[in-house]
């Protein structure tokens, strides 16, 4: 499985393609040592839009209910580019398990 990974401020988003499910790694939270990691939630798309580095994911078919986030880029809108945290390769493959 290769997922495919956002960036947004306070999070990386892990989307596993294959079996249409997602999380998130929360940036900034640690508890004992180890990054904070959501449970997996199924989607039902996912839509981005590059000139606004926006993103949204599909939490119904229907397409009614879906999360927005940005993407956090090196000059980010969004939080000025002060979030920093970038999960090691270690931590992501952990956390894609
Ligand atoms: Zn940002």
């Amino acid at each position: 499985m290769l997922p495919l990974v956002f960036e947004s401020c306070n999070a990386t988003w892990i989307f596993d393609t294959d079996a249409m499910r997602f999380r998130r790694v929360l940036k900034g939270i640690e508890v004992e040592g180890h990054a904070v990691v959501t449970e997996w939630r199924p989607f039902y798309g996912l839509e981005f839009d590059e000139t606004s580095e926006t993103f949204r994911v599909l939490l119904n078919a229907e397409g009614t209910k879906l999360i927005q986030s940005w993407r956090h880029t090196h000059d980010c809108t969004q939080c000025g580019g002060h979030v920093t945290a970038e999960l090691s390769l270690e931590e992501l493959q952990a956390a894609i398990v």
